[in-house]
């Protein structure tokens, strides 16, 4: 099929919710896209922080490839190997209590609220229900999560929400004091604001935002789906602000492209859940787990600082190039604020010089995978450098 009709089948026979670019990707190697035409494109988008070493890296699709001839699926009514092996390398890598596997990132924090529900309500009643969030955050786009998302623009068409939720100003410790009241069972925050702009949230904030919590008892959810699995060159961004939150969610970069989501429960909720809590029929896909194991086999230290090293990099050559008024984030997960470019118009004309790039509100956002070099990322900059100066 060449990419004319492969558009056109997409608009009779999908439903009309993307608003997708005319490339159709039909293969990729590391940090290139391969396009059905024939052309090639660097990745600085990971399909949305999703392949975090790139396309098809050879050990991941060893790992799949093996686990789906072996088994592809039996249910959570019966051990599977790779379940067990990457929940105790997630267990090992953070120190947490244990973990649920579910699918994607609103599903764990749906999962992440529930859990925080119960908790609080076992310990105080049900009136200690009430789940702070930040404005600008982005959760997820089930009921609850789109409740939860701390953004106007995602709050329209679908009322009623949630019960429950009330919103707090980043970075605004006297609002969050404030929202605080005998019904706050937790705070969920994402620690870099991810679709909101890239935006990572203050040290002294977290600092005392995790100090209420703790005081009070309050359960510290953080949303690591896009910012956890390597993405901002620590296993978890919560680990730049050295506080421990009771339950992380993440999603995205830890399956390397297969579907999986996962709830981390610490300490305190680690015993939250019994059976029949929770679940999910797909949860805990042992073929998506042999993937997620595999990455996270790949994410040792030396992963970790290559990951710093290169965001770097990235970071300081945009800084010298014109038409770049600041440039945010931690790590490979970077926003790059425009001078008098739209953010959308710089993405088109980058694809047509072959770089899939994102945005997040009005900046760039830049999501490479995460064994991108310096000099595939210079690459990609010189074709940005470009669009930028059109
Ligand atoms: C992408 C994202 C989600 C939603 O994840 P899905 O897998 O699309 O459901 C939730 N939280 C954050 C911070 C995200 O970036």
């Amino acid at each position: 099929m060449n990419t004319r009709q492969i558009m056109q089948d997409e608009d009779t026979y999908l439903s009309n919710t993307y608003a997708r670019y005319g490339v159709a990707v039909v293969g990729g190697s590391g940090v290139r896209a391969k396009g059905s035409d024939g052309r090639e494109y660097i990745d600085f988008t990971s399909g949305i922080g999703v392949n975090s070493l790139g396309y098809c890296d050879p050990g991941w699709v060893g790992a799949v490839s093996e686990q789906a001839a072996r088994v592809q699926h039996t249910s959570n009514l019966f051990y599977t190997e790779p379940c067990t092996r990457a929940a105790k390398r997630v267990i090992e890598r953070t120190g947490m209590g244990n973990v649920f596997f579910g699918n994607s990132g609103a599903e764990a924090n749906e999962g992440a609220i529930k859990a925080a529900r119960k908790y609080s309500h076992a310990k105080y009643g049900v009136q200690r229900s009430e789940i702070i969030t930040l404005e600008g955050s982005f959760h997820g786009r089930t009921m609850a999560t789109i409740t939860a998302t701390g953004q106007d623009a995602f709050h329209k068409d679908y009322d009623p929400f949630l019960q429950g939720f009330v919103y707090a100003g980043t970075g605004d410790i006297a609002d969050l004091r404030s929202k605080v009241s005998d019904r706050t069972c937790a705070v969920m925050a994402e620690f870099v604001q991810g679709e909101g702009g890239v935006n990572p949230l203050g040290a002294d904030y977290v600092k005392e935002m995790a100090a209420i919590c703790a005081e009070n008892d309050i359960l510290l959810i953080a949303d690591e789906v896009q910012s956890g699995a390597g993405r901002t060159g620590r296993f978890m961004a919560y680990e730049h602000y050295g506080v421990k939150p009771d339950i992380v969610t993440v999603a995205k970069g830890i399956g390397g492209g297969l579907p999986i989501g996962a709830i981390i429960f610490g300490e305190k909720t680690k015993d939250t859940f019994t059976p029949g809590d929770h679940g999910s029929t797909y949860g805990g896909n042992p073929v998506a787990c042999a993937g997620a194991d595999y990455v996270l086999s790949r994410m040792d230290e030396g992963f970790l600082e290559h990951v710093r090293e290169v965001g770097g990099h990235i970071k300081k050559r945009l800084l010298s190039t014109p038409g770049v008024a600041g440039v945010t984030g931690l790590g490979l997960m970077i926003g790059v604020a425009l001078e008098n470019k739209k953010a959308p118009e710089v993405v088109k004309s980058c694809i047509d010089k072959g770089l899939f790039i994102l945005t997040a509100k009005d900046k760039l956002r830049l999501l490479p995978p995460l064994i991108i070099t310096k000099e595939e990322a210079d690459e990609g900059i010189e074709i940005l450098k470009s669009a930028l100066a059109e």
